[in-house]
């Protein structure tokens, strides 16, 4: 009897093992057949002659044609990762997680096997490992280690169009790569036309162009300019999900923060449709998405429903999503813009190019007719959008990449070979900067904290504050802190309803008004006393991702640690020791209170607020160091922690000088004066 039973259950696994089985080979064949209808498909042995006889191609085609999942595949399928990797680079981090996820699907094998991915903190591949797709900063940073990319026949750099800033670095680098190795050949993938540039750029390649599928797609422009584009988003959503045939929905914000606030109101206002109005699914997509819900936006809508998907600007060349035949267009992205004169670099909303618009509009008539609403005036469009975006590389601060370059030993930054040079000023500020950091002697070379710094994947300022936890003895509280500044803002929630508890909780961390960089130690600190435990963290309103996020960063700040050879120690009793540490690196970010409760800037004046959410916004203490400014209604310090001013002449004399700090005499001080001269 008990016999008989345990041969039952081994035949019922048996049988549901047999049965997975079957589904998965149902999918892989299902795959296998989409893939040939895929527009590239029919270019695939073209495409692989060409690879064969030049070395450096071009690749033009539509989004969703299939350059990114296919082509690393045909590559395998034709040899070429017998000689080596195939890599794929990708500006953004969940295009190249969607991506390797979607083509390892394809492959039938594991993610993390034959196909990977590698991003910042997150290497997801193995010895196996023969198509890796990886962001473009990672591939630079593979170049510290390995200056010839000896592991790797194909590199393949994709959405090209982007521009940017470490695909224009690694265009020069794999240009000067590709002369030495003849063997290593070189695929760069764009989806605008304009490819006569970067062919031109790469003498002369040719230039291989994949026509797409495209369906006509009716543009909408408002009559008058909105007031609100978010509010005019979820009045057109509804619209259409009201008065419109089936179809998904694709609307563009510009980041998290919008994302939540529409998903939220859809919600809200979809409550009360009543049931014969179909079901609105909303699925919103943007980097800090949790890796379960990013693959949402790819499965197919149940009839009978529509689909939303709240997007940042990835949907709008990284990632395809099938099923689109409305696109919302607020006209708006979110970019970096820096101020060579200033070194002020600020994340600001600004309307998207005309090339954006168009891409966007792209994506609602890929599998049949679709329409675009864009929430802006043909006037707008005409006269007020710029053709094209500006390269990141002219509008960025350069100190990371000059770090790095510097490190793999090109000196002459000048003369690098970039597609675009970048302002002179902004490499000259780059350099004063890393040489204030100590990074670089006043000859420009690197020093011996340049090279470790350049170890970190962070930015320099980050970087230097681990590095100078050595003199003061806190590594260990050091690593935590920039763990936890390198999660972003996703630390707390605050749910509508418990508000005051969320915050009560928050406080706790503040005891002492020991300023926000030592909260968030604290932070962390008490969740690893709980062994790390889940529990703790929503009883103190603390998202728990973001948590084992910063601990992952942490193990591999760590693990750097040993590698520059600074030992792991802790110092918690010693408050001044870590936030001189943080001074070390951030001393450019200092602020100093105004009568009118304002702070203004000590080098480069201008005037900036606490932030609300930090823990000294209502002490207003004298000097203040900051993580970083945001741009919202004001000019906000973010993560704010005291300082004495003396501090800022014993770290960093170079920078500062006594007439810098001193209250009462630079008062005194004619315009401009006050500034130290580099
Ligand atoms: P391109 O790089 O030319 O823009 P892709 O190779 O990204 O094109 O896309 C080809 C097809 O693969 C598209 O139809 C897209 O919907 C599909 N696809 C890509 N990634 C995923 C994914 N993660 N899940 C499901 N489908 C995907
Ligand atoms: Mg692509």
């Amino acid at each position: 009897f008990v016999k008989s039973s345990v041969i039952e259950g081994t035949q019922f696994e048996d049988d549901s093992d047999q049965e997975t089985i079957d589904a998965k080979d149902i999918l892989k064949r299902e795959l296998q057949d989409e893939r040939k209808t895929l527009p590239i498909y029919k270019f695939r042995d073209e495409l692989l002659k060409a690879v064969d006889e030049y070395q450096v191609i071009v690749i033009v085609g539509e989004t969703g044609s299939g350059k990114t999942t296919q082509i690393p595949q045909y590559l395998h399928e034709a040899g070429y990762t017998a000689r080596g990797k195939v890599v794929c680079t990708q500006p953004r981090r969940v295009a190249a997680m969607s991506v390797a996820a979607r083509v390892s699907q394809e492959m039938g094998v594991k993610l993390g096997h034959e196909v990977g991915y590698s991003i910042r903190f997150e290497d997801c591949t193995s010895e196996k490992t023969m198509i890796k797709y990886m962001t473009d900063g990672m591939l630079l940073r593979e170049f510290l280690g390995e200056p010839d990319l000896a592991g790797y026949s194909v590199v393949m750099v994709d959405e090209a169009h982007e521009r940017t800033l470490s695909t224009d670095i690694l265009f020069g680098l794999v240009k000067d790569i590709a002369r030495f190795r003849p063997d290593l050949k070189l695929l760069i993938s764009s989806a605008t036309l304009d490819a006569e540039k970067i062919s031109d750029y790469f003498d002369s390649a040719p230039i291989f162009k994949i026509p797409g599928r495209r369906y006509p797609v009716e543009v909408h422009y408002t009559k008058a300019p909105e007031a609100d584009y978010i509010d005019a988003a979820i009045v057109t959503i509804l619209q259409i999900h009201v008065t419109q045939p089936p179809g998904d929905i694709l609307v563009f914000l510009t980041g998290q923060e919008e994302i939540e606030t529409v998903d939220e109101i859809l919600k809200h206002k979809t409550r009360g449709l009543g049931t014969k109005i179909p079901e609105l699914n909303i699925c919103p997509i943007y980097a800090n998405l949790p890796t379960e819900l990013q693959a949402k936006i790819f499965e197919t809508t149940p009839e009978g429903s529509r689909k939303v998907v709240l997007a940042t600007n990835i949907a709008e060349t990284s990632l395809t999503i099938d099923g689109i035949k409305y696109v919302i267009d607020p006209g708006f992205c979110k970019i970096k813009s820096y101020n060579p004169r200033t070194g002020m670099e600020s994340l600001l909303i600004n309307p998207i190019s005309k090339a954006s618009a168009n891409q966007r509009a792209g994506r609602s008539g890929r599998t049949g007719p679709g329409k675009c609403f864009r929430l802006y005036t043909s006037y707008n469009y005409m006269h007020d959008l710029e053709d094209n975006t500006v390269p990141e590389i002219q509008r960025t601060n350069l100190a990371n990449v000059v770090l790095t370059l510097k490190s793999l030993g090109i000196h002459d930054l000048v003369n690098f070979d970039f597609m675009d040079p970048p302002p002179s000023e902004a490499l000259l500020k780059a350099l004063e900067q890393l040489f204030a950091l100590s990074a670089l002697n006043s000859r420009g070379e690197l020093t011996k904290t340049g090279r470790r710094m350049a170890e970190f994947p962070l930015d320099p300022m980050l970087s230097k504050m681990i590095v100078a936890s050595e003199k003061y003895k806190c590594s260990d509280e050091v690593m935590s802190i920039a763990s936890m500044l390198s999660i972003g803002n996703s630390i707390f929630y605050r749910p509508k309803d418990k508000q005051v508890h969320a915050d009560n909780a928050r406080l706790n961390f503040h005891t002492g008004n020991v300023g926000d960089h030592i909260a968030l130690l604290n932070v962390y600190n008490s969740w690893r006393e709980t062994d790390f435990s889940t529990q703790w963290c929503y009883e103190n309103y603390i998202q728990v991702r973001s948590m084992k996020r910063a601990r992952d960063i942490r193990d591999q700040l760590e693990g750097l640690m040993e590698r520059v050879e600074i030992e792991v120690c802790s110092n918690a009793s010693d408050l001044d020791a870590i936030k001189k540490a943080i001074t070390s690196g951030f001393f450019h970010h200092s602020a100093r209170l105004q009568k009118n409760g304002s702070y203004r800037t000590v080098k480069n004046p201008q005037t900036v607020f606490i932030h609300p959410s930090s823990g000294l916004a209502q002490l207003l203490p004298r000097w203040v160091i900051y993580h970083e400014l945001v741009l919202t209604t004001k000019e906000y310090m973010r993560q704010v922690t005291e300082l004495k001013p003396e501090w800022l002449v014993e770290i960093a004399p170079h920078y500062y000088q006594l007439k810098d700090v001193d209250d009462a005499g630079s008062k005194k001080l004619p315009k401009g004066q006050g500034r130290a001269a580099l």
